[in-house]
């Protein structure tokens, strides 16, 4: 009996692995559609410096347009399109939407210190050419590099081999600034840090949001993430900050900056200029851009 039913358990496993693999692969179908229409929206989640609360950075997050799909976020979307060879297409459309904005931005002296952070998949740290592709856009949309920052997630990141290196250094010789995303999810030893010549390290959500000041006194991960930061002179972010406790609880423990709900979600373009008006009032009337980025 207990091998007729672990027979059974196991063809309802095969079965399982074969719908969710039937999923993924009609969901790269419908990326792949999406792709071709260009059906993709960036929203920006506002960056904030701990100690004044003004926001020195956002952070572009790509929503998906293509009626199939639209429900599905990226947190889903993004890992399959690493799977089935859609990511450069994603990474180099958000990467060009940027510089286009970047450009119109600096035509119209509008968000003039604002740095951008874009999301990019450690997959193009393996292709040579990416760094080739950055630097003829960098000329095309005449964009300062120093104003964005490529963040990188470090569980994408299978071996961190000379050529990764060599790639991110010739990212930062370009002038970009290097982020490692979702720091503390990842495979990377903290003494692999050295070898990874990065400015920023971002704190993943999931340290952030489980930590309730409430009941705890502290977080060791946290704490631990912001000494060695600190040791490697590297810029901090925490993602994912909820409430003002935990927002005092950083600033008190020195982490420079901060995104969340919090303070803001991500928004649309409109909102962002709307909401930048209020309050830096950095922007003349005359020079709003209210419309899509593009
Ligand atoms: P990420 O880069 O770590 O982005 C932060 C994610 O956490 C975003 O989710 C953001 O909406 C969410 N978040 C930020 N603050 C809070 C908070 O206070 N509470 C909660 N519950 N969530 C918060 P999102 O937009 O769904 O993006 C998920 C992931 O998808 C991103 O994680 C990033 O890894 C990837 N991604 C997003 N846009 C792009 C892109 O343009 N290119 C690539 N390659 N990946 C992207
Ligand atoms: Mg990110
Ligand atoms: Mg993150
Ligand atoms: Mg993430």
């Amino acid at each position: 009996i207990a091998k007729q039913s672990g027979k059974n358990q196991s063809r309802m496993f095969d079965s399982e692995v074969y719908a969710i693999r039937q999923e993924r692969i009609k969901l790269a179908a419908d990326l792949r559609q999406a792709i071709n229409q260009e059906a993709f929206e960036l929203f920006y989640m506002p960056i904030f410096a701990s100690d004044t609360l003004k926001i020195t950075a956002v952070e572009a997050l790509i929503r998906c347009n293509y009626a199939p799909i639209k429900h599905i976020g990226p947190e889903i979307f993004i890992p399959v399109a690493e799977e089935y060879d859609l990511i450069q297409s994603i990474d180099l459309w958000v990467i060009e939407t940027i510089f286009k904005q970047l450009q119109s931005n600096r035509q119209l002296n509008q968000f003039s210190n604002l740095k951008f952070s874009i999301n990019i998949s450690a997959k193009e740290l393996y292709n040579v050419n990416f760094p080739n592709i950055l630097a003829e856009w960098i000329v095309r949309y005449d964009v300062d590099p120093t104003m964005v920052e490529l963040e990188i997630t470090e569980t994408c990141l299978v071996e961190v081999g000379d050529s990764v290196i060599n790639n991110i250094n010739r990212l930062k010789t370009l002038g970009f600034s290097i982020a490692l995303d979702d720091f503390g999810t990842g495979y990377m030893a903290f003494n692999q840090l050295n070898l990874f010549p990065v400015d920023t390290i971002k704190i993943d959500k999931s340290f952030v949001t489980s930590f309730d000041p409430a009941k705890q006194h502290r977080s060791v991960a946290i704490e631990a993430v912001l000494l060695l930061a600190e040791s490697f002179n590297l810029r901090t972010v925490a993602e994912g900050v909820e409430t003002q406790e935990q927002y005092l609880y950083l600033k008190k423990q020195k982490c420079q900056f901060f995104q969340g709900y919090f303070k803001s979600p991500p928004l649309d373009w409109q909102t962002l200029c709307q909401r930048w008006d209020q309050l830096e009032g950095a922007c003349p009337p005359e020079n709003r851009v209210l419309g899509s980025p593009v």
